[in-house]
């Protein structure tokens, strides 16, 4: 497809195919901010190299981020600590749950990939070592990158997160008593769980990824990743950034992607633009039903997936 154009009858056409799934899965139930959901409620943005935007339903309208934010932290940190980044956390799907503990064990601490709660935590660590406020230098950036300074965290949702954060305590606590979390795990899981906490829509999450379609350059032309640490989170996204269903998701959709249990995706088109859709029915893996059928239309009818 050669006229960025025609992006708009694209979208309008996946939005009028959507409309019509009757089978839109059930919102995250784990917090009651989440629950709250509607699965009926549907948003899309693709964002061109240059930022412009088209969007169509709900794409400018605020969301819950969750593990959405997860791209952008890993970002960060591989950009500030580079490959020693990768001593602390591997890069292989895991085929477990993404809150599982088990492999932990056998894998002396080192989580399998980023993007599995565990991955994430390590991350944020690392990012909070770099820059004494992961969340704030979060936060800075995907202002920055969206060009919408109103971008906040949710208190709210932090404080359920905290409170339901059993699961993410104990695998923090188990990876420190491996050395692999440095700093105090308290402050971790606020960072943590602030993050998580970041509401954001379509719109802002398309252009904030767009540094993954333009090989690492920022939209102000600065360059946070090297080509090649772009590549690399790009190729990460691909295998770990849906849950245990990141095989599923390359096969019908061929973009990397990240997901989060408030029902959004990113996707990137290296080189061309970036996507975010959002719809709060989850299925059994944690995807968004219609965002992810939304991105298997949209490189279907345009072309555009890595394959
Ligand atoms: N706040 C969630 C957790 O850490 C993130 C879930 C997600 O979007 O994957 O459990």
């Amino acid at each position: 497809m050669s006229d960025t154009h025609s992006f708009r009858p694209v979208l309008d056409r996946i939005a009028e195919e959507i409309a019509g799934l009757t089978e839109r899965g059930r919102p995250a139930d784990y917090i009651p901010a989440l629950a709250a959901g509607d699965p009926a409620r549907f948003g899309m943005a693709v964002a061109e190299l240059d930022g412009t935007v088209y969007g169509v339903g709900d794409w400018r309208h605020p969301f819950s981020t969750q593990s959405v934010t997860k791209v952008f932290t890993l970002a960060l940190a591989l950009a500030g600590e580079g490959d020693a980044l990768w001593a602390h956390v591997g890069r292989e799907p895991s085929g477990d749950p993404f809150n599982s503990l088990v492999q932990l064990e056998y894998e002396n601490g080192i989580p399998r990939n980023p993007f599995i709660n565990a991955g994430a935590l390590v991350v944020t660590d690392r990012l909070q070592r770099l820059t004494g406020d992961a969340s704030g230098s979060l936060l800075d950036f995907l202002r920055a990158e969206s060009g919408n300074p109103g971008l906040d965290f949710d208190p709210g949702v932090a404080g359920s997160e905290a409170a339901h954060g059993d699961r993410n305590a104990a695998l923090a606590h188990f990876m420190a008593s491996y050395g692999n979390i440095t700093g105090p795990v308290p402050d971790l899981l606020r960072e943590y769980f602030r993050q998580c906490s970041l509401e954001a829509s379509c719109a802002d999450l398309a252009l904030a990824t767009g540094f993954l379609a333009r090989h690492g350059i920022r939209a102000d032309g600065s360059r946070l990743l090297t080509r090649s640490q772009a590549k690399q989170v790009n190729a990460v996204m691909l295998t770990c950034g849906t849950y245990d269903a990141a095989g599923d998701f390359a096969y019908r959709v061929g973009l990397p992607g990240k997901s989060g249990v408030g029902g959004a995706v990113v996707a990137v088109v290296p080189g061309r633009c970036t996507l975010c859709v959002w719809s709060p029915g989850l299925d059994s893996r944690g995807n968004s039903v219609a965002g992810v059928a939304a991105l298997d239309r949209f490189t279907t009818i345009t072309g555009l997936s890595i394959f």
